[in-house]
């Protein structure tokens, strides 16, 4: 993994064979690293090679916000429930947003180039 930004890290990139990917993480501006964000950007061979982007974080259900009743309910819905819903946050500074948006539109570019440069040689 390799800082590229003050909370990006590129933890890896395949910019050529079939399946070309970008592998980000981004950090939270805040203290808590639960908080930090992976992000993937992919062409989909198997979807007309579409561009897509995933981002995964954990999210925490925080016992330190919640009340003993709450989390007795919130956990008779895990057991017995079809889901549980829960919200996370991310935080970023002014610098740490620009830098989260020129990463992934760079690595946006760069991945259409391979895609439309590949299509040009078939
Ligand atoms: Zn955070």
């Amino acid at each position: 993994m390799k800082k590229i930004r003050k909370n990006i890290s590129k933890v890896n990139d395949y910019y050529d064979g079939k399946r070309p990917s970008a592998h980000f993480k981004a950090s939270c501006n805040c203290i808590g690293r639960e908080h930090d964000q992976h992000i993937f950007l992919e062409i989909e061979p198997d979807m007309h090679n579409m561009l897509t982007s995933t981002f995964y974080y954990e999210c925490v259900i925080s016992s330190y916000y919640t009340n003993f009743w709450k989390r007795i309910k919130t956990a008779v819905r895990i057991l017995f429930g079809s889901h549980v819903a829960t919200e996370g946050e991310f935080l970023f500074d002014e610098e740490g947003l620009k830098d989260y948006i020129d990463t992934l539109d760079e690595a946006r570019k760069k991945l259409i180039e391979l895609r439309d440069k590949k299509n040009e040689e078939k």
